[in-house]
């Protein structure tokens, strides 16, 4: 591993964790194997659940389409496997609610072959067609967000885009899945970005990598086609420089105005691996299937990064890599921004970028007792957009949830936990601006 170099593009603000990443970091892609039965939520984005258009006991091929599109802001599902359909039903959701799902039982002698589909050739498709093919191709932001990426590039008529930004930062600690994605699919991402040149008019594309992955960015710049305008730019290691706002100041210098989208910037930002997914897709007509995934963390044995089926249940892929027995906490995603996991009997789904696990070693040593929040603004300098989260948590402890968002701006704060994580006090700030966040949006949508 190189030295990482003195780079200063950055953002104002955030925090340094801890990156664990040494343990996985060189581990190329492996394939996993295919669970006895796959569980694929009908909602695994932001937006409307995909509507089935299979039935149970029906059989399927790998890749073909079980679930399509019910609406603008919604998705098309694929088989993760050949099998036989066996049930559509509920399952249990990494949101905690019981989700609308179709169980596949695949076929164990299947050679399990993609077959290809109808392609979206970039030179001759139209930019309403490419984002019609993204959304049938069920791709959704693999960073973690699991919002539809159709509808990300979908600009609207008043905006105009003048620069695509690539975010391979991958700031969330323990987590290798871009860094790996950008050493082993470079190709893909290229090809990725001819597509959203065209879907979106942008003129040109910088990928943005943390300047701890030099030789994703050695990788990058050396295979950039000769005809594509795009560059690869360091950003400092920081957290969260991965967050679009951050990335777009530290790369620009413009700053997306309270409440407004990176387009009002005339910029698009789309996650690195999912840049890779629609090079990969869209040329040969097929769905998004599997993703890749860090497993790691201390109650891991075989840590890596591993290429899952869809629908994979959780307690399958953790024991395929060696689950420890004292395990007392799982988190899907990084330990920043990621949430635990209240059952193993979750599938995988789209969004699910890595799986961290704990043993009691780690998370006893966690602070129980709440302390009074002591004015030491530590967390007020920790916040890369300049809220106020020591306001806002005596805000949230009173129940002021309307104050803390006419007069405080809450609505923006995108939950990145850098309060949390400076504060001296141990005050959950994150998950009272959490459970603020969720009653202001269910006030709304009542009234
Ligand atoms: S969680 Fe919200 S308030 Fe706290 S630092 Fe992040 S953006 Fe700021
Ligand atoms: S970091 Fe914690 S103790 Fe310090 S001002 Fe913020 S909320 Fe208060």
């Amino acid at each position: 591993m190189e030295a990482t170099p003195t780079v200063r593009k950055t953002f104002a603000h955030g925090i340094h964790p801890p990156d664990f990443k040494e343990e996985t970091r060189s581990k190329p892609i492996r394939r996993f194997p295919f669970a006895p039965v796959m569980i694929v939520p009908l909602s695994q984005h932001i937006g409307k659940p995909a509507k089935p258009v299979v039935a149970e006991g029906q059989e399927v091929e790998r890749g073909q389409l079980i679930a399509e599109p019910d609406g603008f802001v919604s998705v098309a599902m694929h088989a993760p496997a050949s099998g036989i359909i066996r049930k559509i039903g509920l399952a249990p959701h990494q949101s905690g609610r019981m989700v609308e799902s179709i169980f596949l039982q695949p076929f164990p002698a299947s050679g399990q072959q993609v077959d290809p589909g109808t392609p979206c050739e970039v030179e001759t498709a139209s930019p309403k067609e490419i984002i019609t093919a993204i959304q049938h191709a069920g791709i959704v932001g693999l960073g973690g967000a699991a919002f539809p990426t159709h509808v990300k590039l979908s600009i609207p008529e008043d905006k105009s885009i003048d620069t695509l930004i690539i975010n391979g930062v991958e700031c969330e600690p323990y987590l290798t899945t871009d860094h790996r994605v950008m050493l082993e699919q470079t190709g893909d991402i290229f090809t990725g970005i001819r597509y959203v040149f065209k879907a979106t008019g942008a003129k040109r594309a910088i990928i943005g990598i943390e300047a701890n992955k030099p030789d994703a960015a050695l990788k990058l710049r050396r295979s950039i086609p000769g005809d594509m305008p795009v560059s690869v730019e360091l950003v400092k290691v920081k957290y969260p420089q991965g967050a679009e706002k951050m990335l777009i100041t530290a790369l620009l210098g413009r700053e997306v105005p309270s409440g407004g989208l990176p387009a009002d910037v005339h910029v698009v930002v789309i996650n690195v691996a999912t840049a890779a997914e629609i090079g990969r897709l869209l040329p040969r007509g097929r769905g998004i299937i599997e993703r890749v995934i860090t497993i790691t963390g201390p109650a891991i044995s075989k840590k890596g990064n591993y290429l899952i089926p869809i629908g994979t249940p959780l307690r399958y892929a953790l024991d395929q890599a060696g689950l420890h027995e004292d395990v007392s906490e799982v988190v899907l995603g990084g330990p920043m921004m990621g949430q635990a996991v209240s059952s193993l009997d979750i599938p995988i789904t789209k969004g699910t970028s890595g799986i961290v696990a704990f043993t009691s070693a780690e998370t006893n040593h966690r602070p129980e007792k709440i302390y009074p929040c002591i004015h030491c603004a530590y967390c007020v300098d920790a916040c890369p957009l300049f809220l106020n989260p020591s306001r806002l948590g005596i805000l949230a402890k009173q129940g002021e949830y309307e104050r803390m968002a006419a007069e405080y701006h809450l609505m923006d704060c995108f939950e990145c936990g850098s309060c949390s994580w400076v504060c001296p006090s141990n005050i959950p700030l994150v998950q009272y601006f959490r459970i603020a966040k969720g009653i202001i949006r269910e006030k709304k949508a009542q009234s």
